[in-house]
């Protein structure tokens, strides 16, 4: 399978991470109780037809992907970024979808 990556082209299935469902970046509120934490991190669906899911271009351009394709046909109907989808952080393009969060520091006065 050949995986259209938006800022490197059409590439080999091999270059990437899979990671499983855009169902992943929606996640439950802070309020929201343990069922749905638990439905959120642990249960997944999967399709024979139409999905969307998040891949990571781990040997290109570190870009995360969402990939809406037939898990039947193997067909990829669209392939975007997710830092472009509305509402993600930096959809304005100030992000490219690569930049990696710094650890936090530790705070002042702990041992590291
Ligand atoms: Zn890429």
């Amino acid at each position: 399978m050949r995986i259209p990556c938006p800022l490197c082209g059409p590439r080999d299935r091999r270059e990437f991470y899979y990671y499983g469902s855009d169902d992943y970046l929606n996640r439950p509120g802070e309020d929201a109780p343990p069922e749905a934490w638990d439905d959120h991190l642990h249960l997944r669906d999967n399709p024979a037809g139409l999905t969307r899911d998040l891949w990571y271009h781990e040997q290109g351009c570190a870009a995360w992907i969402e990939l809406h394709r037939n898990t039947v046909t193997h067909e990829i109907l669209s392939a975007r970024l997710v830092a472009e989808r509305a509402g993600a952080a930096g959809a304005n393009g100030a992000s490219t979808g690569t930049s990696r969060k710094k650890a936090a520091a530790p705070a002042k006065g702990t041992k590291a």
